[in-house]
């Protein structure tokens, strides 16, 4: 059984500007699209280690050159393998849907934190129109995978102090458009300016009332919704339900299960050794945050990277690193 999952952009440029993105004016984030050049056998490395591959975290996959490349390569290396695009959707043209559609793509998230024009406006540094692009560019999208069950289309949403309030709106969206589900996750610390203010807490009473006036929302039309809490009953249904999503329902569970018991036991975190990263050198870390290089995903052999994720994670098991002192895992 495949016991990681692993995230990497395709793209690592993005053409949003949103407020709590802690990458797009680091002049230390790589910018580029990831080459062709080796990409199909890291794909086919990858799907020997990970359950489920995430195509994108920090950028906008879809500014790719050759998206219909890479696509082609996710489809024949990845055909088992749960995949997840996360975009933004301003780009998902008539072109681009095609694309998507015939990808072989489990999931697409399309990351809407507002249905409010202006509100989504000055959160994603957009014009005035691009709200009703995205809205319109993913109901085509629906539209157009007809009767197919895959990709399953979920809208994906940062819960802060001022998203709280429309939350219970984009979940409205979603019904309306025929998506499969939201997942609404929390905002994670990114020290930009003004963002501290934007954190709200998961035991806070508006929390909890706008959360589940989504939860009742989506409900309401059989959605599926992915809560952000971290354990607890909500969690177990949310974990539950979300396996009808997954083209590895047995592998997702298990994963699902060996993050909480890690949660309990957060030695050094429950990401390590299980929640990999791929840089765009094609470099393998054991943890989110890129530490702990196991390996070249486009050059070595499988089983080997599959034994260094092993000792590795013993290894910080015994010694955390020096990152691990200041990352928010540690703490969850
Ligand atoms: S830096 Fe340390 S605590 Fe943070 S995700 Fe990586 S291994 Fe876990």
């Amino acid at each position: 059984m495949r016991a990681c999952e692993v995230h990497f952009d395709l793209d690592t440029r993005c053409n949003y500007r949103c407020v709590y993105c802690p990458n797009f004016d680091s002049p230390d984030a790589p910018k580029g699209p990831l080459s062709l050049a080796g990409f199909g056998r890291a794909m086919a490395c990858l799907s020997r280690i990970c359950w489920h591959v995430f195509l994108s975290c920090a950028g906008e996959p879809l500014l790719h050159p050759d998206l219909r490349d890479m696509l082609a390569s996710v489809h024949k290396r990845l055909g088992h393998t749960d995949t997840t695009l996360v975009t933004n959707g301003y780009l998902l043209d008539h072109a681009r849907r095609d694309l998507v559609l015939s990808s072989g793509l489990s999931r697409l998230l399309v990351s809407i934190d507002s249905v409010d024009p202006e509100r989504y406006r000055s959160l994603c540094g957009t014009g005035p129109d691009a709200l009703a692009r995205v809205t319109s560019n993913v109901e085509r999208l629906i539209q157009e995978r007809g009767r197919r069950r895959w990709p399953k289309v979920t809208v994906a949403a940062i819960a802060m102090r001022s998203t709280l309030p429309g939350l219970a709106a984009v979940a409205q969206w979603a019904c309306d458009a025929g998506l499969d589900g939201m997942r609404v996750q929390w905002l994670a610390p990114c020290g930009r300016p003004g963002m501290g203010a934007e954190v709200v807490g998961g035991d806070s009473p508006e929390t909890r009332d706008a959360l589940r006036r989504v939860r009742q929302t989506l409900r309401s039309r059989g959605l599926h919704f992915d809560c952000p809490s971290d354990s607890g009953r909500a969690k177990a249904r949310s974990v539950l339900a979300g396996a009808a999503l997954m083209r590895n329902p047995v592998e997702y569970l298990v994963f699902s299960a060996r993050m909480f018991l890690r949660s309990r036991r957060p030695r050094p975190c429950r990401m390590a050794g299980l929640s990999l990263t791929m840089l765009p050198d094609y470099s393998l870390h054991l943890c989110p945050q890129s530490v702990g290089a196991v390996g070249d995903a486009s050059a070595d052999p499988a089983p080997l990277l599959a034994a260094r994720i092993r000792a590795g994670t013993r290894a910080l098991r015994r010694q955390a690193a020096t990152e691990c002192r200041e990352c928010r895992f540690r703490t969850l």
